[in-house]
């Protein structure tokens, strides 16, 4: 994974938006790969900074430092949901502005089967 000097992963996720449009119970579970270099299951409770175009979004790690751009994929008929991690970024004593930037501090997700 592409991890970016923060203001550059700032100017490739500028078109990002608040939360709310992506049911992300969909991919409860799967793992990701993240910026810190572990590896995540999805949550959906987890902090989503954005969403992007293309069913991409940005997720928080736990560590509070390190943001991960990730492509949700799913296709029903092929019976396919991933998550392919594209880029991140670490963000030591610089995250809150940047998530004031991005406004989307506390972006509000759907709640797991909500809408079912
Ligand atoms: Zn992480």
């Amino acid at each position: 994974m592409n991890v970016l000097d923060p203001r550059e992963f700032g100017r490739l996720t500028a078109e990002g938006r608040p939360c709310g449009h992506y049911d992300f119970s969909l991919y409860h579970g799967l793992r990701f790969d993240c910026a810190c270099g572990e590896t995540h299951d999805f949550k959906p409770w987890m902090e989503i900074v954005n969403e992007l175009p293309l069913f991409r979004f940005i997720v928080a790690c736990p560590d509070g430092v390190h943001l991960t751009v990730v492509k949700a994929r799913w296709n029903r008929d092929e019976n396919l949901r991933e998550l392919v991690a594209e880029m991140g970024t670490a963000l030591p004593h610089r995250r809150a502005a940047f998530m004031e930037h991005q406004q989307g501090v506390v972006g509000r997700r759907s709640d797991p089967g909500s809408e079912e």
